[in-house]
Protein backbone atom coordinates (compact mmCIF):
# COMPACT_ATOMS: atom_id res chain seq x y z
CA UNK A 1 0.00 0.00 0.00
CA UNK A 2 1.35 3.87 -0.77
CA UNK A 3 1.03 6.08 2.03
CA UNK A 4 0.20 9.79 0.70
CA UNK A 5 1.11 12.63 2.77
CA UNK A 6 -2.07 14.94 2.96
CA UNK A 7 -1.18 18.63 2.95
CA UNK A 8 -3.95 20.85 4.30
CA UNK A 9 -2.38 24.19 3.87
CA UNK A 10 -1.57 23.25 0.21
CA UNK A 11 -4.91 21.40 -0.84
CA UNK A 12 -8.19 22.26 0.28
CA UNK A 13 -9.92 18.71 -0.09
CA UNK A 14 -7.45 17.15 2.52
CA UNK A 15 -8.93 16.80 5.23
CA UNK A 16 -12.42 15.59 2.80
CA UNK A 17 -9.92 13.04 1.53
CA UNK A 18 -9.21 11.86 5.36
CA UNK A 19 -12.64 11.40 6.43
CA UNK A 20 -13.72 9.26 3.35
CA UNK A 21 -10.91 7.15 3.81
CA UNK A 22 -12.23 7.11 7.61
CA UNK A 23 -15.57 6.13 6.14
CA UNK A 24 -14.27 3.48 4.13
CA UNK A 25 -13.03 1.36 7.13
CA UNK A 26 -9.44 2.63 6.50
CA UNK A 27 -6.66 4.22 8.95
CA UNK A 28 -5.26 7.46 8.79
CA UNK A 29 -2.42 9.54 10.31
CA UNK A 30 -3.60 12.50 12.43
CA UNK A 31 -1.87 15.54 14.27
CA UNK A 32 -3.29 16.12 17.26
CA UNK A 33 -1.82 18.92 19.73
CA UNK A 34 -0.21 15.87 21.82
CA UNK A 35 1.57 13.50 19.19
CA UNK A 36 0.66 11.97 15.87
CA UNK A 37 -2.66 9.41 16.28
CA UNK A 38 -3.18 6.13 14.41
CA UNK A 39 -7.11 7.41 13.17
CA UNK A 40 -10.47 4.94 12.33
CA UNK A 41 -13.81 5.07 12.80
CA UNK A 42 -14.50 4.47 16.54
CA UNK A 43 -17.76 2.62 15.59
CA UNK A 44 -16.45 0.09 13.19
CA UNK A 45 -14.65 -2.90 14.80
CA UNK A 46 -12.76 -3.95 11.80
CA UNK A 47 -11.52 -0.93 11.22
CA UNK A 48 -10.19 -0.50 14.66
CA UNK A 49 -8.59 -3.69 14.20
CA UNK A 50 -6.24 -2.48 11.17
CA UNK A 51 -4.88 -0.38 13.82
CA UNK A 52 -3.98 -2.80 15.90
CA UNK A 53 -1.99 -4.47 13.37
CA UNK A 54 -0.40 -1.16 11.38
CA UNK A 55 0.91 -0.37 14.86
CA UNK A 56 1.77 -4.58 16.39
CA UNK A 57 -0.31 -3.74 19.27
CA UNK A 58 -1.04 -5.68 21.73
CA UNK A 59 -4.73 -6.77 21.91
CA UNK A 60 -5.01 -5.97 25.39
CA UNK A 61 -4.29 -2.14 25.26
CA UNK A 62 -7.43 -0.27 24.82
CA UNK A 63 -8.17 3.11 22.17
CA UNK A 64 -8.67 6.35 23.25
CA UNK A 65 -11.62 8.02 21.36
CA UNK A 66 -11.33 11.45 20.04
CA UNK A 67 -14.71 13.50 19.89
CA UNK A 68 -14.95 17.13 18.46
CA UNK A 69 -18.04 18.24 20.71
CA UNK A 70 -18.29 17.52 23.85
CA UNK A 71 -22.13 16.31 23.44
CA UNK A 72 -20.65 13.83 21.33
CA UNK A 73 -20.08 12.17 25.12
CA UNK A 74 -23.76 11.33 25.77
CA UNK A 75 -23.52 9.00 22.44
CA UNK A 76 -20.79 6.66 23.70
CA UNK A 77 -21.51 6.84 27.42
CA UNK A 78 -24.67 6.02 29.31
CA UNK A 79 -24.08 8.51 32.53
CA UNK A 80 -22.08 10.42 31.95
CA UNK A 81 -20.37 11.28 35.93
CA UNK A 82 -20.42 14.96 36.99
CA UNK A 83 -16.82 15.16 37.52
CA UNK A 84 -16.73 14.73 33.39
CA UNK A 85 -18.31 18.01 32.50
CA UNK A 86 -16.37 19.86 35.72
CA UNK A 87 -12.72 18.76 33.78
CA UNK A 88 -14.08 19.33 30.58
CA UNK A 89 -14.81 22.97 31.22
CA UNK A 90 -11.69 22.92 33.17
CA UNK A 91 -9.45 21.52 30.15
CA UNK A 92 -11.30 20.46 26.75
CA UNK A 93 -10.34 20.78 23.78
CA UNK A 94 -6.95 19.74 25.43
CA UNK A 95 -4.41 17.17 26.31
CA UNK A 96 -7.11 15.19 29.03
CA UNK A 97 -8.55 11.76 28.54
CA UNK A 98 -11.39 10.69 30.61
CA UNK A 99 -12.03 7.57 31.60
CA UNK A 100 -15.98 6.77 31.88
CA UNK A 101 -18.56 3.95 31.31
CA UNK A 102 -19.12 2.78 27.88
CA UNK A 103 -21.95 2.02 25.71
CA UNK A 104 -22.55 -1.05 23.30
CA UNK A 105 -22.02 1.46 20.41
CA UNK A 106 -18.80 1.11 21.20
CA UNK A 107 -16.71 -2.25 19.87
CA UNK A 108 -14.56 -4.32 21.64
CA UNK A 109 -11.86 -3.36 19.52
CA UNK A 110 -11.73 -0.21 20.86
CA UNK A 111 -12.22 -1.19 24.61
CA UNK A 112 -10.34 -4.60 24.67
CA UNK A 113 -13.04 -5.99 27.00
CA UNK A 114 -13.00 -3.08 29.46
CA UNK A 115 -16.86 -1.82 30.43
CA UNK A 116 -15.33 1.50 30.39
CA UNK A 117 -13.54 3.96 27.46
CA UNK A 118 -11.02 6.68 27.46
CA UNK A 119 -12.48 9.76 25.53
CA UNK A 120 -10.86 13.30 24.58
CA UNK A 121 -11.55 16.17 22.79
CA UNK A 122 -8.60 17.40 21.31
CA UNK A 123 -7.64 21.08 20.71
CA UNK A 124 -5.86 20.87 17.28
CA UNK A 125 -8.24 21.95 14.41
CA UNK A 126 -7.58 20.06 12.09
CA UNK A 127 -7.87 16.70 14.36
CA UNK A 128 -11.59 18.18 15.26
CA UNK A 129 -12.52 18.89 11.37
CA UNK A 130 -11.30 15.43 10.76
CA UNK A 131 -14.04 13.99 13.40
CA UNK A 132 -16.27 16.49 12.06
CA UNK A 133 -16.49 15.81 8.23
CA UNK A 134 -16.37 12.02 9.21
CA UNK A 135 -19.29 12.28 11.02
CA UNK A 136 -17.51 9.74 13.73
CA UNK A 137 -15.62 10.07 16.72
CA UNK A 138 -12.46 8.80 16.03
CA UNK A 139 -10.40 6.16 17.94
CA UNK A 140 -6.72 6.86 18.15
CA UNK A 141 -3.95 5.69 19.62
CA UNK A 142 0.11 7.25 18.98
CA UNK A 143 1.25 6.97 15.25
CA UNK A 144 4.03 4.85 16.09
CA UNK A 145 5.27 1.50 16.04
CA UNK A 146 4.09 -0.32 20.08
CA UNK A 147 7.07 -0.17 22.23
CA UNK A 148 8.73 2.84 20.17
CA UNK A 149 8.55 6.87 21.02
CA UNK A 150 5.58 8.47 20.30
CA UNK A 151 5.86 10.60 16.56
CA UNK A 152 5.27 14.38 16.89
CA UNK A 153 5.85 14.83 13.26
CA UNK A 154 4.54 13.63 10.02
CA UNK A 155 7.54 12.40 8.74
CA UNK A 156 7.98 10.12 11.48
CA UNK A 157 5.17 8.87 11.38
CA UNK A 158 5.93 8.09 7.72
CA UNK A 159 9.14 6.15 9.58
CA UNK A 160 6.84 3.94 11.33
CA UNK A 161 3.64 3.84 9.25
CA UNK A 162 4.73 3.65 5.07
CA UNK A 163 2.76 0.94 3.43
CA UNK A 164 1.10 0.69 6.40
CA UNK A 165 -1.90 3.01 6.04
CA UNK A 166 -2.95 4.91 3.08
CA UNK A 167 -2.56 8.23 4.24
CA UNK A 168 -1.04 11.02 7.08
CA UNK A 169 -2.61 14.53 7.16
CA UNK A 170 0.42 16.59 7.98
CA UNK A 171 -0.46 19.32 10.47
CA UNK A 172 3.41 20.20 11.31
CA UNK A 173 4.75 19.38 14.56
CA UNK A 174 3.23 18.83 17.44
CA UNK A 175 2.53 21.74 20.30
CA UNK A 176 2.69 19.64 23.47
CA UNK A 177 5.06 16.74 22.86
CA UNK A 178 4.05 14.62 25.25
CA UNK A 179 0.61 12.42 25.39
CA UNK A 180 -2.27 13.11 26.92
CA UNK A 181 -3.29 12.89 30.67
CA UNK A 182 -5.39 10.00 31.26
CA UNK A 183 -7.56 9.55 34.66
CA UNK A 184 -10.07 7.70 35.39
CA UNK A 185 -13.77 8.52 36.52
CA UNK A 186 -14.69 4.99 37.16
CA UNK A 187 -13.14 4.74 40.34
CA UNK A 188 -13.60 6.52 43.80
CA UNK A 189 -11.57 8.99 44.38
CA UNK A 190 -10.46 9.41 40.30
CA UNK A 191 -6.72 7.78 40.21
CA UNK A 192 -4.12 9.01 37.46
CA UNK A 193 -3.42 6.70 35.08
CA UNK A 194 -0.31 8.36 33.06
CA UNK A 195 0.57 11.82 33.53
CA UNK A 196 0.49 14.01 30.19
CA UNK A 197 -0.36 17.71 29.53
CA UNK A 198 -2.83 18.30 32.06
CA UNK A 199 -0.82 17.69 35.33
CA UNK A 200 -1.45 16.76 38.56
CA UNK A 201 -1.91 19.43 40.26
CA UNK A 202 -3.99 20.78 38.05
CA UNK A 203 -6.44 17.57 37.98
CA UNK A 204 -6.37 18.13 42.05
CA UNK A 205 -7.18 21.98 41.86
CA UNK A 206 -11.11 20.43 39.79
CA UNK A 207 -11.88 17.17 41.32
CA UNK A 208 -10.35 17.59 45.27
CA UNK A 209 -8.68 13.88 45.79
CA UNK A 210 -7.33 11.88 43.17
CA UNK A 211 -5.00 9.08 43.38
CA UNK A 212 -2.10 7.99 41.77
CA UNK A 213 -1.24 4.47 39.94
CA UNK A 214 1.16 3.02 41.24
CA UNK A 215 2.28 2.27 37.32
CA UNK A 216 3.60 5.42 36.93
CA UNK A 217 6.73 4.48 38.79
CA UNK A 218 7.45 0.75 38.70
CA UNK A 219 7.66 -1.43 36.15
CA UNK A 220 4.45 -3.73 35.80
CA UNK A 221 4.76 -7.44 35.10
CA UNK A 222 3.48 -8.32 31.57
CA UNK A 223 0.85 -10.53 33.07
CA UNK A 224 -0.25 -8.05 35.61
CA UNK A 225 -3.69 -6.71 35.51
CA UNK A 226 -3.50 -3.00 35.54
CA UNK A 227 -6.18 0.07 35.81
CA UNK A 228 -4.58 1.29 32.32
CA UNK A 229 -3.28 -1.99 30.46
CA UNK A 230 -1.55 0.11 28.37
CA UNK A 231 1.13 0.74 31.17
CA UNK A 232 2.36 -2.33 31.68
CA UNK A 233 4.21 -2.59 28.31
CA UNK A 234 8.00 -1.10 27.53
CA UNK A 235 7.30 2.25 26.20
CA UNK A 236 9.15 5.09 24.21
CA UNK A 237 12.36 2.86 23.39
CA UNK A 238 14.72 3.92 21.47
CA UNK A 239 17.11 0.58 19.85
CA UNK A 240 19.75 1.09 22.61
CA UNK A 241 19.28 0.71 26.18
CA UNK A 242 18.90 3.49 28.54
CA UNK A 243 19.78 4.79 32.24
CA UNK A 244 17.84 7.34 33.41
CA UNK A 245 19.64 9.39 36.16
CA UNK A 246 17.75 11.95 38.92
CA UNK A 247 18.25 14.37 40.87
CA UNK A 248 20.22 17.71 41.05
CA UNK A 249 21.23 18.64 37.53
CA UNK A 250 24.58 19.27 38.02
CA UNK A 251 25.08 15.68 39.79
CA UNK A 252 23.29 14.13 37.77
CA UNK A 253 26.19 15.96 34.79
CA UNK A 254 28.91 14.90 36.90
CA UNK A 255 27.55 10.87 37.80
CA UNK A 256 26.85 10.63 33.71
CA UNK A 257 30.51 12.34 33.12
CA UNK A 258 31.93 9.42 34.96
CA UNK A 259 30.02 6.63 34.24
CA UNK A 260 29.86 7.22 30.15
CA UNK A 261 31.68 5.14 27.40
CA UNK A 262 32.78 6.98 24.29
CA UNK A 263 30.65 5.71 21.51
CA UNK A 264 27.53 6.57 24.18
CA UNK A 265 24.61 8.86 24.03
CA UNK A 266 23.75 11.43 26.29
CA UNK A 267 20.26 12.90 26.68
CA UNK A 268 20.71 16.14 28.51
CA UNK A 269 19.49 19.80 29.79
CA UNK A 270 21.02 22.42 27.19
CA UNK A 271 23.04 23.97 29.66
CA UNK A 272 24.91 20.71 29.87
CA UNK A 273 25.48 20.17 25.92
CA UNK A 274 29.47 21.04 26.48
CA UNK A 275 29.92 18.29 29.22
CA UNK A 276 30.65 15.28 27.45
CA UNK A 277 33.28 15.74 24.49
CA UNK A 278 33.06 13.17 22.23
CA UNK A 279 29.39 11.44 22.98
CA UNK A 280 26.59 12.06 20.86
CA UNK A 281 24.48 14.24 22.52
CA UNK A 282 20.92 15.26 22.15
CA UNK A 283 19.85 18.29 24.33
CA UNK A 284 15.86 18.94 24.87
CA UNK A 285 15.66 21.94 26.69
CA UNK A 286 16.60 24.02 29.13
CA UNK A 287 16.19 22.66 32.59
CA UNK A 288 13.81 25.19 34.08
CA UNK A 289 11.69 25.27 30.53
CA UNK A 290 9.49 21.62 30.56
CA UNK A 291 7.25 22.40 28.09
CA UNK A 292 10.45 22.27 25.49
CA UNK A 293 11.05 19.22 27.48
CA UNK A 294 7.77 17.75 26.68
CA UNK A 295 7.87 19.07 23.05
CA UNK A 296 11.39 17.38 22.52
CA UNK A 297 11.47 14.39 24.49
CA UNK A 298 10.13 11.50 21.69
CA UNK A 299 12.21 13.49 19.24
CA UNK A 300 15.37 13.30 20.65
CA UNK A 301 14.89 9.58 21.89
CA UNK A 302 14.25 8.72 18.25
CA UNK A 303 17.38 10.75 17.20
CA UNK A 304 19.84 8.17 19.05
CA UNK A 305 18.76 5.68 16.82
CA UNK A 306 20.30 7.34 13.66
CA UNK A 307 23.30 7.59 15.36
CA UNK A 308 23.84 3.79 16.30
CA UNK A 309 24.76 4.58 20.07
CA UNK A 310 25.88 1.86 22.60
CA UNK A 311 23.96 2.63 25.73
CA UNK A 312 21.89 6.21 26.46
CA UNK A 313 22.36 8.10 29.46
CA UNK A 314 19.33 10.29 30.33
CA UNK A 315 18.86 13.43 32.32
CA UNK A 316 15.67 13.91 33.86
CA UNK A 317 13.41 17.29 35.39
CA UNK A 318 11.21 16.48 38.88
CA UNK A 319 8.25 15.16 39.45
CA UNK A 320 6.20 18.80 39.42
CA UNK A 321 4.19 19.72 36.97
CA UNK A 322 4.50 19.17 33.11
CA UNK A 323 7.56 16.92 35.12
CA UNK A 324 5.94 14.41 36.12
CA UNK A 325 4.62 13.29 32.63
CA UNK A 326 8.19 13.95 31.14
CA UNK A 327 10.39 12.11 33.77
CA UNK A 328 7.38 9.37 33.06
CA UNK A 329 8.34 9.03 29.41
CA UNK A 330 12.17 9.03 29.89
CA UNK A 331 11.57 6.41 32.81
CA UNK A 332 9.56 4.18 30.64
CA UNK A 333 11.79 4.21 28.21
CA UNK A 334 14.95 3.26 30.52
CA UNK A 335 12.61 0.27 31.62
CA UNK A 336 12.66 2.03 35.34
CA UNK A 337 16.46 1.47 34.88
CA UNK A 338 16.42 4.41 37.15
CA UNK A 339 20.23 5.74 39.23
CA UNK A 340 18.85 8.22 41.86
CA UNK A 341 22.24 10.46 42.76
P1 LIG B 1 -2.04 5.58 23.41
O1 LIG B 1 -3.29 5.79 22.66
O2 LIG B 1 -1.04 4.72 22.73
O3 LIG B 1 -1.49 6.90 23.84
O4 LIG B 1 -2.47 4.81 24.74
C1 LIG B 1 -3.72 5.05 25.38
C2 LIG B 1 -3.58 4.86 26.86
O5 LIG B 1 -4.86 4.99 27.48
C3 LIG B 1 -3.06 3.46 27.22
O6 LIG B 1 -2.19 3.56 28.33
C4 LIG B 1 -4.35 2.74 27.57
O7 LIG B 1 -4.11 1.64 28.41
C5 LIG B 1 -5.17 3.83 28.23
N1 LIG B 1 -6.62 3.54 28.11
C6 LIG B 1 -7.39 3.65 27.01
N2 LIG B 1 -8.66 3.25 27.28
C7 LIG B 1 -8.69 2.87 28.57
C8 LIG B 1 -9.70 2.36 29.45
N3 LIG B 1 -10.94 2.12 29.04
N4 LIG B 1 -9.34 2.09 30.72
C9 LIG B 1 -8.08 2.34 31.15
N5 LIG B 1 -7.09 2.81 30.37
C10 LIG B 1 -7.37 3.09 29.11
MG1 LIG C 1 1.19 5.16 22.61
Amino acid sequence: MKTNILYPQQDKNAVKTAAELILQGEVVGMPTETVYGLAANALDGSAVAKIFHAKGRPQDNPLIVHIADFDQIYELCPAVPPQAKMLAEAFWPGPLTMIVPKNSRIPDEVSCGLDTVGIRLPAHPLARDLIRVAGVPLAAPSANTSGRPSTTTAEHVLRDMEGKIPAILDGGPCGVGVESTVVTLALDPPRLLRPGGVTLEQLRRVLGKVEVDRALFEAIGEDARVSAPGMKYRHYAPKAPVTVVCGNPQKTAEYIKQHVGNADGVLCFDEYRACFPGCVVECFGAQTDLAAQAREVFDRLRAFDDADVRWIWAQCPSDEGLGLAIANRIKKAAGFAVVEV
